[in-house]
């Protein structure tokens, strides 16, 4: 493992930053260009619909997890507590008010503009709802459109919840973006994005599964959180996002074919461990976090984190033949909308596909929604696959709730676990 001391970036990251470095800027030149705002949420989010009417995506928790690894959430987090939010409130809200009330400066320094449309389509989690009634709260006035996306707690989605959500665009969704636009809906030119989303899509699955080879050449849990960003945000269904997954995979296959492992900022990784990580990434310590498995020589093959706006490996694609039906299908399939029987299934093939020395399982103090059966999935899966399983806690953006040697600890012991095994030839 060669050390270095300046931080190592992939040509894919540098494309990413500038397409965001972009994007920002749009945004904090609507006084001048007159783009409508629309704040929305990542999972089930309506991308390529809200840049058919040419107006300008933002995401919250993207703003909140952004703050985090810019070492601002604590700060942001204290303003809303004064303000009477409680220590439980899910901590990317709090750091989202906090960052709104202290001047809505955004990641890149330019000031975020305010909504014109705060668009609720969010999926799995209740808390998203309660979110928007605060911002409605601060941006009195603001329109809202909602999207109800019935969670799959029967485990399966079926004609009379697409339906439902489907007359839910019509009749909700897209009447409140053309009268907030000013212009009129066109089918035609979403089409042309979705099939934009579609081969992005494609390419971003083929990345995520070249962590089947061994040694990976990707890190499907930090790496995957850049490799997500475009499709999961405000890129979806442009032209741009296309070459941005064009590049990495080319990227990923010369690294793929050379045997090399994946690029983290202290170097490459050699591949000694195989892991499969459920829940999300702490942001406020992510290069000290991602480091402690770098130094052990641990790559993350797969998670569920990187399922959380949308899963595309068991074959969705957005679709230009009936877009609504397939936005519908998109929203209600995201990872944090499943069931937890769905869940534990899909992990379980994860474990399986990806040749897994174990799974290790973060458990966010901010979010239910993720953390909630936690302890039944490590149990089922131990049970079915006989894996070792690791349980390590965290938080999102609350850096409260890090501590690097309580995790390092419980790192140590699991990875010893898997070491055993491994010399007694127990994986083999
Ligand atoms: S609780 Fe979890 S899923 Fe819900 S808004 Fe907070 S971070 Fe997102």
């Amino acid at each position: 493992m060669g050390k270095s001391t300046s931080i190592r970036k992939e040509d894919s990251m540098i494309r990413q930053k500038q397409m965001l470095a972009k994007q920002f800027l749009e945004l904090s030149q609507v006084k001048e260009t007159g783009k409508k705002v629309v704040y929305t949420f990542v999972p089930g989010n309506l991308t390529e619909l809200i840049l058919s009417f040419d107006m300008l995506p933002v995401y919250p928790e993207i703003n909140a997890l952004q703050s985090g690894m810019r070492k601002k959430s604590g700060d942001y987090i204290s303003e809303a507590e004064e303000l009477g939010y409680s220590e439980d409130v899910c901590s990317y809200v709090k750091c989202d008010i906090g960052m709104m009330v202290s001047g809505n400066v955004g990641p890149t320094g330019q000031k975020l503009p305010p909504p014109d449309l705060l668009l609720l389509s969010y999926t799995g989690c209740f808390v998203f709802m309660k979110w928007f009634e605060n911002l409605r709260a601060l941006y009195d006035g603001v329109p809202v459109a909602m999207l109800h996306v019935p969670y799959q707690g029967g485990g399966a989605m079926n004609d009379t919840v697409v339906n439902y959500v489907i007359e839910q665009l019509e009749a909700e969704v897209i009447p409140k973006l053309e009268q907030v636009s000013g212009k009129r809906f066109d089918s035609d030119r979403l089409k042309t994005m979705m099939e934009q989303s579609a081969e992005a899509e494609e390419l971003m699955v083929k990345v995520f599964e070249s962590a089947k080879h061994v040694p990976s050449p990707v890190d499907a849990y930090f790496g995957g959180v850049y490799y997500v960003g475009p499709i999961f945000t405000a890129f979806r269904g442009t032209e741009d996002c296309v070459r941005y997954y064009d590049e990495l995979y080319k990227e990923v296959e010369t690294r793929r074919k050379e045997g090399k492992g994946p690029i983290c900022p202290e170097g490459e990784i050699d591949e000694r461990f195989r892991v499969v990580v459920e829940g999300p990434p702490n942001w406020t310590h992510f290069r000290e976090f991602w480091k402690i498995f770098y130094d052990l020589g641990a790559v993350f093959v797969a998670s569920s984190y990187t399922r959380v706006g949308g899963i595309y490996d068991e074959g969705f694609r957005h679709e230009s033949s009936d877009p609504l039906k397939s936005m519908a299908k998109y929203c209600m399939g995201c990872y944090t909308n499943l069931s937890l029987p769905q869940r534990i299934d899909l992990l379980g093939r994860l474990l399986k596909e990806y040749q897994a020395d174990g799974l290790l399982v973060n458990s966010i103090k901010s979010c239910n929604s993720f953390s909630a059966g936690q302890l039944v999935i490590m149990r089922e899966l131990q049970k079915r696959l006989g894996i070792p399983v690791g349980f390590i806690e965290s938080d999102l953006v609350d850096p409260r709730y890090y501590s690097y040697s309580n995790i390092k600890n419980r790192i140590d012991s699991f990875f010893q676990m898997l070491d055993q095994r491994k010399q007694m030839g127990v994986m083999d």
